[in-house]
């Protein structure tokens, strides 16, 4: 079923509660990353085009249910007035007759930014009486974080079934594209998935198997692979309990024809550190004693072959560990290979849109997914309970 769309609602007077996820990085009271205000901004400039009067909600990091100024949104506001046209107000409550009151008295093209959602703990509940109150300051809602739409909560969820709801044009492309992705990529299609843990990422393997054309696996899960093939992997990263799993991937990638290539080559080092003492070994072993941190050259080169044939490509983990310079060399390869392929690419999860950001290619992706956890959980299959919450057909 069709998402709701903004485009052709009259919203002329009305109030519009958007919730956006505005849960940017912030260092000493600063924003240090304005991405997640930035991407929002179609939808604000729409709404405000349309006549509408705005109240913004988001969550902002991890108040656990209390009031406490280091997650405020005060300094968020800064920053986002700088950002929009438009006459700005902050309510320092999220609910309550003092905020229904400003809600009312808005005017036309005005914005009101609520309070960090998460300062009371029937948020994360999703409790029926605080969605009750948040719907109590609109009379339409929008739904524009994608980045929080795997998380049944009273701005996500709940006041969906309060109003009339759509979804905003950020959450439109989100699913859009990584719909696109699982029901008709153009092929070959690419996966390459990197990341420290197996665990963490079996479901998007196990879900993306019967999907993709090749599989090309990176970064710490890596030596769960290769460790399961019994090929001695040292002291490297390895999840003991899913080396069957990992076994079971192989296999089943032979008899379904899925091209699962795993590294070949590696940086290795003798301690988890920056300053450890490094080698190139130009085989899949690894010695006692050493662990591997980075894809090798070889590998680097197998994987570039195959991603420059893609027609279509999802990056999502790390091949290294690529906080440390010394290990970043594979995965700032796979970012600059990614950003020169033909193919339509769709990159999601922090660090590989930081590695994306640092080799300044941002530009030549089709589709940077603004949600880390909400993007794996819709590429494993996933129902989003924050999407599916916008597909009810009348208000309940
Ligand atoms: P994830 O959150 O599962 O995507 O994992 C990201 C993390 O994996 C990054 O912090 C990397 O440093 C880490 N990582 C990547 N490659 C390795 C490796 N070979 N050994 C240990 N950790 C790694």
């Amino acid at each position: 079923m069709e998402l709701p769309r903004l485009e052709n609602v009259d919203l002329a007077g009305k109030r519009v509660f958007l919730r956006v996820d505005f849960n940017v990085p912030i260092e000493n009271g600063k924003v240090t990353d304005k991405t997640r205000i930035e991407k929002t901004l179609p939808t604000i400039e729409l709404l405000l085009k349309k006549g509408a009067r705005v109240i913004i909600a988001s969550h902002l990091g991890r108040p656990k249910g209390q009031v406490n100024p280091e997650f405020s949104m005060a300094p968020v506001v800064e920053v986002f007035k700088g950002l929009v046209k438009a006459n700005v107000l902050f309510s320092k409550n999220v609910i309550g007759d003092d905020v229904v009151q400003m809600s009312k008295e808005l005017k036309e093209g005005e914005i009101l930014v609520i309070e960090n959602v998460r300062f009371h703990k029937e948020e994360e509940e999703n409790e029926p009486g605080f969605s009750k109150k948040l719907a109590a300051l609109a009379d339409v809602y929008v739904n524009d974080a994608f980045g929080a739409a795997h998380r049944a909560h009273a701005s996500t969820e709940g006041i969906a079934h309060l109003l009339p709801a759509y979804a905003g044009l950020l959450m439109h492309k989100e699913i859009v594209e990584l719909s696109a992705l699982l029901s008709r990529p153009a092929r070959p299609f690419v996966a390459i998935i990197g990341g420290s843990k197996v665990s963490s990422k079996i479901k998007v393997l196990t879900n993306l198997f019967d999907k993709v054309n090749h599989l090309l696996i990176g970064g710490g899960m890596a030596y769960t692979f290769l460790k399961s093939r019994a090929v001695p992997v040292g002291n490297s990263l390895v999840e003991k309990e899913f080396e069957v799993q990992a076994f079971q991937l192989i296999e089943k990638a032979g008899v379904a024809g899925v091209d699962l290539q795993l590294p070949v080559d590696h940086i290795i080092a003798d301690s988890f550190s920056d300053k450890a003492k490094t080698k190139s070994v130009d085989k899949m072993g690894i010695l006692e004693g050493w662990m591997g941190m980075d894809i090798g050259s070889k590998t680097v080169a197998n994987y570039e072959k195959i991603i420059k044939n893609a027609g279509t490509i999802f990056w999502n983990g790390p091949m290294g560990v690529f906080e440390m310079d010394k290990f970043a060399n594979g995965t700032m390869a796979i970012a600059k290979a990614i950003a020169k392929s033909k193919a339509k690419t769709v990159v999601g999860g922090g660090d590989s849109i930081a590695a994306i950001n640092k080799a300044g290619v941002a530009d030549k992706i089709t589709h940077i997914s603004t949600g880390g956890g909400a993007s794996l959980e819709f590429m494993e299959g996933r129902k989003l309970p924050g999407v599916e919450a916008l597909k009810k057909k009348e208000v309940e």
